[in-house]
């Protein structure tokens, strides 16, 4: 299942205590997946441009807790008139008087985000949009995650407007003020694991490519070394030379560092590799 649909799994069984949050949730999911329909004799029936089964269940959930509304039922009369006028047009922006607590604020992005959004799995990148049918709930939208101090941005995609978020630490403060904490849990610790991953990829890369460069100079130091030994001979080598060339061959794995406290009076890194040097020039003579 992907991490989508499991935020989504989980914001359907968040069931709001208190009407005014229902009722708040309920907006969103019409305005932004709802529509309503006509019967032939003029009956008004309720029904989710999403075929999202979580969209479904939660918005009949909360037709039946806000307006005592089954799913099958057609509205007539009084009932019918009541609801549409308190909805109002449902491609039109939520009417704030619905939206005025912050508790009723958090319901609405819940509902947005089972009816419009999605969230792409943490380990493969950050990012999380709605897909807005129309500017104007495309801009509610965003004033309202900007209420809880996150900046969203807002693109146009085909015919839609699409309002996104990228940053981890964005995503993990909206899923937190939509109360999905299972899911922001689960978000944080791939976060973290990708994280502790990149930091040992990289200093495992940065060690493995230290080793090479020693080994390969290394490789290049033991030829000139074994060249000189075979043709000029290693004792008619100057004091200093003959013992960094011993130790050499003795270590090949050591670095100059190592090798330069190996020595009978020790020496620093760079005067071992003075002395390297030395002895690779008096190869290439002896190549030459
Ligand atoms: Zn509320």
């Amino acid at each position: 299942m992907s991490f989508s649909t499991d935020v989504k799994e989980e914001l359907t069984k968040h069931i709001p205590g208190p009407r005014h949050c229902a009722l708040a949730e309920l907006m969103a999911i019409m305005h932004f997946a709802g529509y309503f329909g006509k019967t032939e004799d003029d009956g008004l029936i309720i029904g989710f441009k999403s075929d999202n089964p979580c969209v479904l269940r939660k918005g009949f959930t909360l037709w039946k807790k806000t307006f005592n509304i089954e799913s099958a039922m057609v509205l007539r009369g009084a009932e019918a008139d009541m609801v549409m006028d308190k909805f109002g047009n449902l491609s039109d922006p939520v009417d704030p008087v619905f939206l005025k607590s912050s508790c009723c604020r958090r319901a609405f992005l819940r509902g947005v985000f089972l009816s419009v959004g999605s969230v792409s799995d943490p380990d493969k990148s950050y990012h999380m949009e709605f897909l807005c049918e129309n500017e104007a709930q495309a801009m509610q939208l965003k004033d309202i995650i900007r209420d809880f101090d996150v900046e969203a941005k807002i693109i146009t995609r085909k015919k839609y407007f699409v309002v996104y978020i990228k940053e981890g630490s964005s995503i993990v403060e909206l899923l937190n003020v939509m109360e999905a904490h299972v899911s922001l849990m689960s978000f944080e610790n791939s976060r973290i694991l990708k994280e502790v991953r990149n930091t040992v990829n990289r200093r495992v890369n940065c060690e493995t490519a230290n080793i090479k460069k020693t080994a390969d100079a290394s490789s290049r130091q033991m030829e000139d070394i074994y060249l000189l030994r075979d043709t000029y001979g290693l004792k008619n080598l100057p004091e200093k030379l003959r013992e960094v060339a011993e130790v050499r061959l003795e270590y090949p794995e050591a670095t100059l560092q190592e090798l330069g406290e190996m020595l009978s009076v020790p020496v620093g890194k760079s005067g071992v590799n003075h002395r390297l040097r030395k002895l690779s020039e008096l190869a290439d003579k002896v190549r030459g």
